[in-house]
């Protein structure tokens, strides 16, 4: 049995002001999963403080060191510290952006979880991979990358998203019978983990589409970005998982 998960990814968006009328106006009444919400670093305290007890607290990044000389960087501790209790590693935006290798990000899944995190894993090809077929093989190698850093008992306390980076902020959502594939085969390769580890899906959910996505057997709730700033869209959201 697997409790839904649906996470906040706020990315680069919000204020202390914008975070404190998200709280306020976030009304949670009928939903069943378990909610998590990633703002940018700054304002983890002030979500710590407003969130209250049915969210729990989540980082988009961290670093793969455990402290020292690595200026700008933040560790899984330090997040501890501050009652974050999940990490997104390895996100679409990261890889891309700021060259994340999947060799660290196995190592920031490894930190996470060695300081007692729960890391989101995100995986997904893009437009190209999936045209040329080659949609699994992508997935299959980023999860290879992380099991070969991670062991094979790694995937247990861990979360996977599956984000097709098509989908990241195109309005364009992968249908509930794409993402089901993928999921499937991410479970797969999972052993015996797989039973228990929830997988997400992430790329374009709004309230209009995520019951259709949730009703698929792998999909065990929404990684959202665009839509979790909204914060009546992003209930919906978590009253459809
Ligand atoms: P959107 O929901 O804005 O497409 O972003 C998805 C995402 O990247 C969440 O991590």
């Amino acid at each position: 049995m697997r409790i839904p998960l649906v996470a906040a990814n706020w990315k680069m968006n919000g204020s202390r002001e914008f975070a404190e009328q998200f709280f306020s106006a976030l009304n949670l009444d009928g939903a069943s999963c378990e909610v998590v919400v990633c703002p940018p670093f700054p304002y983890l305290p002030l979500v710590a403080e407003k969130a209250g007890e049915m969210v729990a607290l989540g980082a988009q990044n961290l670093s793969e060191e455990v402290s020292g000389a690595f200026t700008g960087e933040v560790s899984a501790s330090m997040l501890l510290d501050w009652g974050v209790r999940y990490a997104i590693v390895g996100h679409s935006e990261r890889r891309s952006l700021y060259g994340e290798s999947s060799e660290q990000v196995a190592r920031k899944f490894v930190a996470a979880q060695t300081a007692g995190l729960t890391p989101i894993l995100c995986v997904g090809e893009s437009r190209q991979e999936r045209e040329e077929g080659r949609t699994l093989e992508v997935i299959g190698r980023q999860l290879q990358a992380v099991a070969e850093v991670a062991g094979s008992d790694g995937w247990k306390c861990s979360v996977i998203a599956y984000e097709p980076v098509w989908a990241i902020g195109t309005g364009v959502t992968a249908t509930p019978e794409q993402a089901q594939e993928v999921h499937r085969f991410i479970r797969g390769r999972l052993g015996d983990a797989g039973a228990t580890v929830r997988i997400l899906y992430g790329g374009s959910v709004k309230a209009d589409n995520a019951e259709s996505l949730f009703t698929q057997v792998d999909i065990d709730g929404a990684l959202v970005g665009g839509a979790s700033l909204k914060a009546e869209e992003f209930a919906k959201i978590c009253r459809a998982a």
